[in-house]
Protein backbone atom coordinates (compact mmCIF):
# COMPACT_ATOMS: atom_id res chain seq x y z
CA UNK A 1 0.00 0.00 0.00
CA UNK A 2 1.72 3.44 -0.92
CA UNK A 3 1.62 6.26 1.05
CA UNK A 4 -0.67 9.18 -0.66
CA UNK A 5 1.78 10.91 -3.12
CA UNK A 6 3.81 14.28 -1.56
CA UNK A 7 1.63 17.36 -2.77
CA UNK A 8 2.32 21.07 -2.00
CA UNK A 9 0.38 24.61 -1.57
CA UNK A 10 0.71 27.10 -4.48
CA UNK A 11 1.88 30.60 -3.05
CA UNK A 12 -0.15 32.56 -5.31
CA UNK A 13 1.31 35.65 -6.01
CA UNK A 14 -1.70 37.79 -7.76
CA UNK A 15 -4.85 37.44 -9.63
CA UNK A 16 -4.59 37.30 -13.23
CA UNK A 17 -6.03 40.17 -14.77
CA UNK A 18 -8.10 38.34 -17.35
CA UNK A 19 -8.33 34.50 -15.92
CA UNK A 20 -8.94 32.85 -19.91
CA UNK A 21 -5.35 33.88 -20.45
CA UNK A 22 -4.19 32.30 -17.47
CA UNK A 23 -1.57 28.84 -18.64
CA UNK A 24 0.14 26.63 -16.04
CA UNK A 25 3.66 25.27 -16.84
CA UNK A 26 5.91 22.55 -15.38
CA UNK A 27 9.46 21.75 -15.38
CA UNK A 28 10.70 18.01 -13.92
CA UNK A 29 13.58 15.78 -14.33
CA UNK A 30 11.43 12.90 -13.79
CA UNK A 31 14.72 10.62 -13.07
CA UNK A 32 15.34 8.38 -15.28
CA UNK A 33 14.48 4.76 -14.37
CA UNK A 34 18.02 3.22 -15.32
CA UNK A 35 19.79 5.75 -13.75
CA UNK A 36 17.79 5.98 -10.90
CA UNK A 37 18.10 2.28 -9.89
CA UNK A 38 21.59 1.41 -11.51
CA UNK A 39 23.11 4.26 -11.20
CA UNK A 40 22.21 7.30 -8.59
CA UNK A 41 22.84 4.77 -5.18
CA UNK A 42 19.84 6.41 -3.80
CA UNK A 43 21.00 4.48 0.07
CA UNK A 44 17.58 5.82 1.89
CA UNK A 45 15.48 5.16 -0.93
CA UNK A 46 13.59 1.65 -0.61
CA UNK A 47 14.24 -0.55 -3.92
CA UNK A 48 10.61 -1.38 -4.13
CA UNK A 49 9.74 2.33 -4.02
CA UNK A 50 12.00 2.56 -7.40
CA UNK A 51 10.23 -0.70 -9.37
CA UNK A 52 8.92 0.69 -12.42
CA UNK A 53 5.34 -0.92 -12.15
CA UNK A 54 4.55 1.27 -9.52
CA UNK A 55 6.85 4.27 -9.91
CA UNK A 56 5.13 4.92 -13.32
CA UNK A 57 1.83 5.89 -12.03
CA UNK A 58 3.64 7.98 -9.18
CA UNK A 59 5.17 10.19 -11.73
CA UNK A 60 1.90 10.21 -14.00
CA UNK A 61 -0.02 11.28 -10.70
CA UNK A 62 2.26 13.96 -10.24
CA UNK A 63 1.42 15.43 -13.59
CA UNK A 64 -2.22 14.48 -13.38
CA UNK A 65 -2.42 16.23 -9.79
CA UNK A 66 -1.14 19.69 -10.42
CA UNK A 67 -2.58 19.27 -14.65
CA UNK A 68 0.01 21.95 -16.33
CA UNK A 69 -0.39 23.04 -20.25
CA UNK A 70 2.58 23.45 -20.63
CA UNK A 71 4.87 20.35 -19.72
CA UNK A 72 8.55 20.31 -19.64
CA UNK A 73 10.92 17.41 -18.90
CA UNK A 74 13.49 15.96 -18.43
CA UNK A 75 15.91 12.65 -18.15
CA UNK A 76 13.03 10.70 -19.72
CA UNK A 77 13.94 6.78 -20.99
CA UNK A 78 10.02 6.28 -21.17
CA UNK A 79 8.92 8.02 -23.53
CA UNK A 80 6.09 5.49 -25.01
CA UNK A 81 4.96 5.06 -21.45
CA UNK A 82 4.43 9.36 -20.93
CA UNK A 83 2.83 9.37 -24.56
CA UNK A 84 0.62 6.63 -23.52
CA UNK A 85 -0.38 7.74 -20.18
CA UNK A 86 -0.63 11.41 -20.49
CA UNK A 87 -2.44 10.89 -24.38
CA UNK A 88 -5.58 8.88 -21.96
CA UNK A 89 -5.67 12.87 -20.54
CA UNK A 90 -5.46 14.98 -23.16
CA UNK A 91 -1.30 15.43 -23.96
CA UNK A 92 0.21 15.40 -26.94
CA UNK A 93 4.20 15.29 -26.78
CA UNK A 94 7.76 15.07 -28.40
CA UNK A 95 10.96 13.23 -27.44
CA UNK A 96 14.48 13.76 -28.53
CA UNK A 97 16.90 11.63 -26.92
CA UNK A 98 20.90 12.13 -25.93
CA UNK A 99 23.42 10.91 -28.50
CA UNK A 100 25.24 8.60 -25.78
CA UNK A 101 22.86 8.24 -22.93
CA UNK A 102 24.24 7.00 -19.98
CA UNK A 103 21.41 5.01 -19.97
CA UNK A 104 22.57 2.29 -22.95
CA UNK A 105 25.41 1.47 -21.18
CA UNK A 106 23.43 0.13 -18.26
CA UNK A 107 22.24 -3.86 -18.53
CA UNK A 108 18.67 -4.08 -19.08
CA UNK A 109 17.81 -0.68 -19.90
CA UNK A 110 15.07 1.02 -21.57
CA UNK A 111 16.54 2.88 -24.24
CA UNK A 112 18.58 6.50 -24.16
CA UNK A 113 17.24 8.98 -21.98
CA UNK A 114 15.77 12.65 -23.04
CA UNK A 115 14.45 16.00 -22.84
CA UNK A 116 10.16 15.76 -23.91
CA UNK A 117 8.18 18.64 -24.00
CA UNK A 118 4.01 18.11 -23.84
CA UNK A 119 1.18 20.16 -24.00
CA UNK A 120 -2.49 19.73 -23.03
CA UNK A 121 -4.69 19.81 -26.66
CA UNK A 122 -7.56 21.95 -25.08
CA UNK A 123 -5.23 24.54 -24.63
CA UNK A 124 -2.56 24.61 -26.89
CA UNK A 125 -1.89 23.42 -30.54
CA UNK A 126 1.37 22.72 -31.97
CA UNK A 127 2.41 24.94 -35.06
CA UNK A 128 5.96 23.25 -35.21
CA UNK A 129 8.58 21.48 -33.13
CA UNK A 130 12.77 21.60 -33.23
CA UNK A 131 15.51 19.84 -31.46
CA UNK A 132 19.18 20.47 -31.63
CA UNK A 133 22.23 18.62 -30.26
CA UNK A 134 23.76 21.41 -27.73
CA UNK A 135 27.07 22.23 -29.40
CA UNK A 136 30.71 23.39 -27.05
CA UNK A 137 33.28 24.89 -28.65
CA UNK A 138 31.75 24.41 -32.21
CA UNK A 139 31.54 20.46 -31.12
CA UNK A 140 28.42 18.58 -30.43
CA UNK A 141 27.81 17.46 -26.74
CA UNK A 142 25.54 14.94 -24.90
CA UNK A 143 22.80 17.24 -23.66
CA UNK A 144 19.42 18.07 -26.18
CA UNK A 145 16.90 20.49 -26.75
CA UNK A 146 13.23 20.25 -27.52
CA UNK A 147 11.72 23.83 -28.68
CA UNK A 148 7.73 23.76 -29.75
CA UNK A 149 6.37 26.73 -30.81
CA UNK A 150 2.54 26.52 -28.99
CA UNK A 151 -0.53 28.50 -30.27
CA UNK A 152 -2.92 29.28 -27.22
CA UNK A 153 -6.36 28.25 -28.69
CA UNK A 154 -8.20 30.33 -26.34
CA UNK A 155 -6.01 33.70 -27.03
CA UNK A 156 -4.59 32.58 -30.47
CA UNK A 157 -1.09 33.68 -29.17
CA UNK A 158 2.54 32.05 -29.99
CA UNK A 159 4.40 30.99 -27.43
CA UNK A 160 7.72 29.47 -27.87
CA UNK A 161 8.71 26.75 -25.27
CA UNK A 162 11.85 25.05 -24.56
CA UNK A 163 12.76 21.74 -22.51
CA UNK A 164 16.99 21.03 -21.91
CA UNK A 165 19.23 19.34 -19.58
CA UNK A 166 22.59 20.74 -19.07
CA UNK A 167 25.66 18.76 -18.54
CA UNK A 168 25.68 17.49 -15.17
CA UNK A 169 28.69 17.23 -12.34
CA UNK A 170 30.69 20.11 -10.25
CA UNK A 171 33.89 21.49 -11.13
CA UNK A 172 35.68 24.52 -12.93
CA UNK A 173 35.52 23.15 -16.36
CA UNK A 174 32.01 21.30 -16.37
CA UNK A 175 30.80 25.33 -15.19
CA UNK A 176 32.34 26.65 -18.05
CA UNK A 177 31.21 24.00 -20.34
CA UNK A 178 27.08 24.41 -18.76
CA UNK A 179 27.77 28.22 -19.47
CA UNK A 180 28.96 27.42 -22.93
CA UNK A 181 25.84 24.97 -23.59
CA UNK A 182 23.87 28.01 -22.23
CA UNK A 183 25.03 30.43 -25.03
CA UNK A 184 24.28 28.11 -27.79
CA UNK A 185 20.46 27.29 -26.09
CA UNK A 186 20.40 30.64 -26.21
CA UNK A 187 21.63 31.13 -29.65
CA UNK A 188 19.37 28.59 -30.67
CA UNK A 189 15.63 29.58 -29.28
CA UNK A 190 16.75 33.08 -30.51
CA UNK A 191 16.92 31.69 -34.15
CA UNK A 192 13.21 29.96 -34.09
CA UNK A 193 11.34 31.74 -31.09
CA UNK A 194 10.83 35.08 -33.62
CA UNK A 195 9.15 37.61 -31.51
CA UNK A 196 6.66 35.41 -29.38
CA UNK A 197 7.07 35.22 -25.39
CA UNK A 198 9.44 32.26 -24.47
CA UNK A 199 9.69 30.15 -21.73
CA UNK A 200 12.59 28.04 -21.05
CA UNK A 201 12.71 25.23 -18.67
CA UNK A 202 15.40 22.78 -17.58
CA UNK A 203 17.69 20.50 -15.17
CA UNK A 204 20.45 23.14 -15.70
CA UNK A 205 22.41 21.03 -13.27
CA UNK A 206 23.83 24.40 -12.01
CA UNK A 207 23.05 26.68 -8.94
CA UNK A 208 22.31 30.13 -9.07
CA UNK A 209 25.58 31.23 -8.75
CA UNK A 210 27.36 29.46 -11.37
CA UNK A 211 28.43 31.18 -14.75
CA UNK A 212 25.49 29.42 -16.68
CA UNK A 213 22.87 31.10 -14.70
CA UNK A 214 24.11 34.91 -15.35
CA UNK A 215 24.33 33.75 -19.21
CA UNK A 216 20.39 32.96 -19.31
CA UNK A 217 19.52 35.72 -17.45
CA UNK A 218 21.83 38.45 -17.95
CA UNK A 219 22.86 38.07 -21.68
CA UNK A 220 20.31 39.73 -22.94
CA UNK A 221 19.00 38.01 -26.40
CA UNK A 222 16.67 36.71 -25.56
CA UNK A 223 15.97 38.39 -22.29
CA UNK A 224 15.34 36.23 -20.09
CA UNK A 225 13.91 36.37 -16.38
CA UNK A 226 13.23 33.29 -13.52
CA UNK A 227 9.68 33.18 -12.95
CA UNK A 228 10.10 32.10 -9.67
CA UNK A 229 12.55 35.09 -8.87
CA UNK A 230 10.14 37.10 -10.77
CA UNK A 231 7.19 35.82 -8.09
CA UNK A 232 9.38 35.76 -4.93
CA UNK A 233 12.22 37.34 -5.25
CA UNK A 234 14.92 34.35 -5.28
CA UNK A 235 14.68 30.99 -6.29
CA UNK A 236 13.51 28.13 -4.81
CA UNK A 237 15.76 27.03 -1.38
CA UNK A 238 16.34 23.67 -3.46
CA UNK A 239 15.03 21.77 -5.99
CA UNK A 240 16.66 18.53 -5.81
CA UNK A 241 17.28 16.87 -2.32
CA UNK A 242 18.59 13.36 -1.99
CA UNK A 243 20.98 11.13 -0.35
CA UNK A 244 23.37 8.63 -2.22
CA UNK A 245 26.56 6.74 -0.99
CA UNK A 246 28.31 9.37 -1.97
CA UNK A 247 26.42 11.94 1.11
CA UNK A 248 23.61 14.02 0.78
CA UNK A 249 22.93 16.49 -1.74
CA UNK A 250 20.52 19.52 -1.45
CA UNK A 251 20.53 22.07 -4.45
CA UNK A 252 18.48 24.11 -6.67
CA UNK A 253 19.49 23.18 -10.12
CA UNK A 254 15.83 23.46 -12.29
CA UNK A 255 14.29 26.81 -13.19
CA UNK A 256 11.50 27.84 -15.50
CA UNK A 257 12.79 31.61 -17.38
CA UNK A 258 10.45 33.64 -18.97
CA UNK A 259 10.84 36.51 -21.61
CA UNK A 260 11.31 39.53 -19.49
CA UNK A 261 8.45 41.73 -19.26
CA UNK A 262 6.47 39.60 -21.54
CA UNK A 263 4.62 37.67 -18.84
CA UNK A 264 2.94 38.39 -15.47
CA UNK A 265 3.54 35.45 -13.09
CA UNK A 266 0.54 34.70 -10.50
CA UNK A 267 1.33 31.53 -8.71
CA UNK A 268 4.62 29.38 -7.92
CA UNK A 269 4.71 25.69 -6.38
CA UNK A 270 7.34 25.87 -3.46
CA UNK A 271 9.28 22.63 -3.01
CA UNK A 272 8.07 20.18 -0.73
CA UNK A 273 9.12 20.95 2.74
CA UNK A 274 11.84 19.13 5.04
CA UNK A 275 9.35 17.61 6.91
CA UNK A 276 7.49 16.96 4.44
CA UNK A 277 9.94 15.10 2.99
CA UNK A 278 11.45 13.22 6.12
CA UNK A 279 14.68 11.76 6.73
CA UNK A 280 15.25 10.13 3.20
CA UNK A 281 14.59 12.97 1.42
CA UNK A 282 14.22 11.91 -2.35
CA UNK A 283 12.51 9.23 -4.05
CA UNK A 284 10.38 7.93 -2.16
CA UNK A 285 7.03 5.75 -1.90
CA UNK A 286 5.61 9.84 -1.50
CA UNK A 287 7.49 10.97 -4.64
CA UNK A 288 8.77 9.36 -7.42
CA UNK A 289 11.89 11.71 -8.51
CA UNK A 290 15.37 13.36 -6.62
CA UNK A 291 14.02 16.29 -8.40
CA UNK A 292 10.56 18.47 -7.51
CA UNK A 293 8.78 19.80 -10.39
CA UNK A 294 8.39 23.44 -10.09
CA UNK A 295 5.04 24.95 -11.41
CA UNK A 296 3.86 28.26 -12.15
CA UNK A 297 0.53 30.21 -12.98
CA UNK A 298 1.53 32.69 -15.70
CA UNK A 299 -0.51 35.24 -18.09
CA UNK A 300 1.14 36.80 -21.26
CA UNK A 301 1.07 40.69 -20.87
CA UNK A 302 -0.80 42.61 -23.23
CA UNK A 303 2.16 44.26 -25.81
P1 LIG B 1 26.21 13.87 -17.36
O1 LIG B 1 27.43 14.19 -16.57
O2 LIG B 1 25.45 15.04 -17.86
O3 LIG B 1 25.30 12.98 -16.45
C1 LIG B 1 24.39 12.10 -17.01
C2 LIG B 1 23.38 11.71 -15.99
O4 LIG B 1 23.97 11.25 -14.79
C3 LIG B 1 22.47 12.85 -15.64
O5 LIG B 1 21.17 12.42 -15.86
C4 LIG B 1 22.76 13.13 -14.19
O6 LIG B 1 21.59 13.44 -13.44
C5 LIG B 1 23.31 11.83 -13.70
N1 LIG B 1 24.23 12.03 -12.57
C6 LIG B 1 24.98 13.10 -12.27
N2 LIG B 1 25.70 12.92 -11.15
C7 LIG B 1 25.39 11.68 -10.73
C8 LIG B 1 25.80 10.90 -9.63
N3 LIG B 1 26.66 11.37 -8.73
N4 LIG B 1 25.28 9.68 -9.50
C9 LIG B 1 24.39 9.21 -10.40
N5 LIG B 1 23.95 9.90 -11.46
C10 LIG B 1 24.45 11.12 -11.63
O7 LIG B 1 26.66 12.86 -18.50
P2 LIG B 1 26.62 12.97 -20.11
O8 LIG B 1 25.25 13.07 -20.62
O9 LIG B 1 27.61 13.97 -20.54
O10 LIG B 1 27.09 11.54 -20.53
C11 LIG B 1 28.36 11.10 -20.25
C12 LIG B 1 28.18 9.98 -19.31
O11 LIG B 1 27.81 8.81 -20.00
C13 LIG B 1 29.49 9.72 -18.66
O12 LIG B 1 29.50 10.41 -17.43
C14 LIG B 1 29.50 8.24 -18.49
O13 LIG B 1 29.11 7.89 -17.19
C15 LIG B 1 28.44 7.73 -19.43
N6 LIG B 1 29.08 6.92 -20.42
C16 LIG B 1 29.33 5.64 -20.10
C17 LIG B 1 29.98 4.84 -20.97
C18 LIG B 1 30.23 3.44 -20.57
O14 LIG B 1 30.74 2.68 -21.32
N7 LIG B 1 29.88 3.08 -19.37
C19 LIG B 1 30.40 5.32 -22.28
C20 LIG B 1 30.06 6.68 -22.55
C21 LIG B 1 29.41 7.42 -21.64
P3 LIG B 1 21.30 14.95 -12.89
O15 LIG B 1 21.28 15.86 -14.05
O16 LIG B 1 20.00 14.78 -12.20
O17 LIG B 1 22.44 15.26 -11.94
CA1 LIG C 1 19.61 12.49 -12.37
Amino acid sequence: ELPPLLTREFTVIEQPADADNQFRIMQWNTLSQTLGVHNDNFTECPASALEWETRRYRLIEEISHYAPDVLCLQEVDHFKFFQKALGTIGYSGVFFEKPDSPCIYIKGNNGPDGCALFFRNERFELVRTETRVIEVWKVQSNQVVVLAILRDRRTGHEVCAVTTHLKARSGALLSAIRSEQGKDLLSFVSSHAGDRPIIVCGDFNAEPSEPVYATLTQDGAPELSSAYVQATGAEADYTTWKIRGSGEVCQTLDYVFLSSSRFSVESILPPPTEQQLGEARAPSFAYPSDHFSLVTDVSILPS
